[in-house]
């Protein structure tokens, strides 16, 4: 933990266990912060609001700009600490450092646009001047599945405004957090500008955000459940909130699509992070001509992929976070099956080879998949791909943007007038079009309807943490 520039360790305080869900082992024990250390972070991020906020914005950009450079250094070191603690594959934690850095770049150069406007005023005696000033304290909440990338999105684009943090990163992945941290110390942020409360049990810190009217602002990435909760509270209190929650990606496949290049994509992306990822496909729509063709690439593809300790060469699956999440995946996979489903691969736990020892689900494609099944609407957030047959397109944007969520989706279709219709007609943040990856340090990420509030990267990023202030000036 991290308050005012100091450190306290496991050795002098309540603590909690970290452990590597590839094998059970316990990893480190990290400190139990509560209410009280909650507090005594927004006291140190309070009083470094001033000064921080007072620095230019070329200061501030060099720490960020540094931050960046020492990210990238220790890239090695950063993405093994997320291996062991997070599970997954050593080459996915690398692209992952590297995306987190990537954060830190580019708001070390967006501190440097913060504009403000001159406006032509109605009355010849008045000028219109706007300024964009910093909020003041942020308090963010972090989840586990891209546990250093998510603090980088929040932090960097606070830190380039002038802002100052309290973050608690999720009990799963305390780690990524403190050695995310320790960069940024080392690059140079003064005392309290940022500070890092670790916690067993999240709620309290969630409470001191809440209701400390000096925190002006939260910052959340996790379930809409909690999302909407802290919410609910930042309105009572009436503070600014950007919400990253759930989401329920379509994945569609045009007739006019060609059908492997699709499972490839749907392969590669579906499986990410073994599909804990808030933009994983939950259901992949497939024109009815070219199921056959899309679902034995799929199969195929998916019958390769080696589940097992992401610290070994050649793993492409890691284990899922909890026993939780192993139950949830099991229960959306049997109540598809037993509604009609078809099991083409995978479908069960894995506890063979000692991966019963961690929390292991075999990547899975499951076809048939109909309205009436649970995984048609829960967020999935494992490693199974649903397949649902359809025969128009307009059925298919109505299938489509059936569901409360609203982060991303993806279409694969060779036509330019259908990608545009695709485009504009799905109700989500972001639309991949015959593009698995359409995120970016430099583009805006985030959701409609379920799915949050506000965005995160690109220009847009850094007005999360930005007031407007308009002065009247009559002369
Ligand atoms: P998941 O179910 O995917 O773990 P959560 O929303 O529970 O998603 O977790 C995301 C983040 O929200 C974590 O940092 C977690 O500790 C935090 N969190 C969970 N419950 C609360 C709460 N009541 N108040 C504040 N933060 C919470």
């Amino acid at each position: 933990m991290l308050i005012n520039g100091k450190w306290l360790d496991a050795s002098t305080a309540a603590s909690f266990a970290v452990t590597n869900p590839a094998n059970g082992d316990v990893i480190a024990e990290v400190v139990d912060g509560g209410r009280t250390e909650a507090v005594a972070a927004v006291d140190a991020a309070e009083a470094a609001f001033p000064a921080w906020a007072g620095k230019t914005a070329f200061e501030r950009a060099d720490v960020l700009r540094r931050a960046y450079d020492l990210m990238v250094e220790r890239k090695e070191h950063l993405a093994v600490t997320m291996t062991s603690e997070q599970g997954k594959p050593l080459r996915a934690a690398r692209v992952e450092c590297q995306y987190a850095a990537d954060f830190l770049l580019w708001f070390s150069e967006e501190a440097k646009r913060v504009y403000g406007d001159i406006l032509p005023s109605p009355r010849a005696n008045q000028r219109f001047m706007v300024l964009r000033q910093p909020i003041g304290v942020v308090g963010a909440i972090t989840p586990w599945n891209y546990p250093v990338s998510m603090l980088t999105r929040k932090l960097a684009p606070a830190l380039a405004a002038g802002c100052t943090m309290v973050l608690k990163p999720a009990e799963a992945t305390p780690l990524c957090a403190i050695e995310t941290f320790k960069i940024l110390q080392e690059a140079g942020l003064p005392d309290g500008v940022l500070n890092l409360v670790t916690a067993a049990d999240p709620a309290p810190i969630g409470e001191v955000f809440v209701t400390d009217p000096r925190v002006r602002k939260i910052t959340f990435t996790g379930s809409t459940a909690v999302g909407k909760r802290l919410a609910a509270g930042a309105g009572e209190h009436m503070k600014r909130i950007s919400l990253e929650l759930g989401g329920h990606a379509p994945f569609i496949v045009c007739e006019d699509a060609d059908p492997v290049h699709a499972a490839k994509g749907a392969a590669a992306v579906k499986f990410l992070n073994t599909g804990q990822a808030c933009i994983s496909p939950n259901r992949i729509f497939v024109h009815r001509d070219a199921i056959e063709p899309f679902t034995g690439e799929l199969v195929k593809r998916v019958a390769r992929l080696r589940a097992g300790n992401g610290l070994e060469e050649g793993i492409a699956i890691g284990p899922l976070v909890n026993g939780k999440a192993v139950d949830k995946v099991e229960r959306q996979v049997n109540d598809a099956v037993d509604k009609g489903a078809a099991l083409l691969q995978g479908g069960q736990r894995l506890l063979d080879d000692g991966l019963d020892k961690g929390t292991f689900f075999a990547p899975t494609v499951l076809s048939d998949i109909t309205d009436s099944m649970l995984i048609y609407r829960e967020e999935t957030f494992g490693p199974v791909a649903a397949i649902v047959p359809y025969d128009d397109d307009d059925d298919v944007i109505a299938m489509a943007n059936d569901t409360n969520y609203g982060l991303a989706a993806y279409v694969y279709t060779n036509e330019l007038a259908r990608a545009m219709r695709m485009f504009e007609a799905l109700k989500f943040g972001i639309i991949g079009v015959n593009d698995i990856n359409p995120t970016a340090a430099a583009a805006p990420f985030g959701g409609v309807k379920d799915s949050g509030l506000g965005r995160e990267g690109g220009r847009e990023g850094i007005d999360e943490y930005l007031d407007v202030k308009l002065g009247g000036f009559a002369v």
